[in-house]
């Protein structure tokens, strides 16, 4: 990254301890209002690690042409589903914006050009978990989109360029589904179908083997990633949060579970 871009951090936000890195399966909306065993683990979640000075989220719910980070004030609650309860499209979730950290983000990123983008906010794969791990919404959050136009091996190099932030007390968040497939979702009995459950596994037989590159090359690891993976947008943030991890940190799993048949819940958190 750029010495100016990290000077202008440690003015921001002063030195900080090294914060953790989270990939969150967030399933279904519903998460953000229901008090489930995913819901809860995220809020024990938020109170078990360092509160941060700010949060940056990858979502699979934002995706670009280019690199976009948002850059208001007040970002606004995006409902961006349908045929759920009107209690959730109730949800409003008014933490503020950062833009000091949306430009110092952009000037960390030099593997592309990233634009400052003023009309998105924080959409549900955001706030669904954010609002559940800090309900006081009074950290600020930002997002970064994911360019669909790139391959997932672009994605984790650039990803790479985000560790600077995470020493100056930014939780970085990837959020999507490590199986998410809504087309073959199990409506009779809930049953998980066992390519599910091979792709989760193989998933994390890689993650702890440290095998980047193979999850990188997801489309070429079988049938079941096939399955799991149909299209890129959910999976990409898992490997957001795997670039940021130093060989010598702890990785542990949360919430590994398959909820509807072919969704898997299966969470981790770095450091
Ligand atoms: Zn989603």
């Amino acid at each position: 990254m750029k010495l100016n871009a990290l000077n202008k951090m440690t003015e921001h936000f002063g030195n900080s301890e090294t914060m953790p890195v989270l990939f969150v399966g967030h399933g279904s909306p519903m998460n953000a209002i229901e008090d489930n065993e995913f819901s809860k683990s995220w809020a024990d979640t938020g109170k078990a690690i360092t509160r941060p000075n700010a949060i940056l989220c990858i979502s699979a719910h934002w995706e670009t042409k280019g690199t976009c980070v948002t850059a208001m004030d007040k970002p606004q609650t995006i409902h961006d589903f349908g045929g759920f309860p009107k209690q959730l499209f109730d949800v409003q979730y008014p933490a503020p914006g950062d833009v000091e950290l949306a430009n110092e983000t952009k000037a960390g990123i030099s593997k592309t050009p990233v634009g400052l983008n003023y009309d998105w906010g924080l959409d549900h794969g955001c706030w669904s978990v954010v609002s559940r791990m800090y309900p006081n919404a009074d950290i600020p959050v930002i997002q970064l989109s994911l360019d669909y136009s790139k391959p997932a091996q672009w994605h984790f190099e650039l990803a790479k360029e985000l560790a600077f932030l995470r020493k100056k007390g930014v939780l970085i968040i990837g959020s999507g589904n490590i199986v998410h497939n809504l087309g073959l979702l199990n409506w009779k009995d809930n049953k998980t179908f066992d390519w599910a459950i091979e792709a989760n596994d193989k998933v994390k037989q890689l993650i702890n083997i440290r095998d980047y590159q193979r999850l990188a090359e997801y489309d070429s690891l079988g049938k079941s990633l096939q399955l799991a993976v149909p299209t890129p947008e959910h999976y990409l943030p898992l490997l957001y949060t795997l670039a940021l991890k130093d060989d010598k940190e702890q990785l542990s799993y949360f919430n590994d579970k398959m909820v509807m048949g072919s969704i898997s819940m299966t969470s981790l958190k770095i450091g």
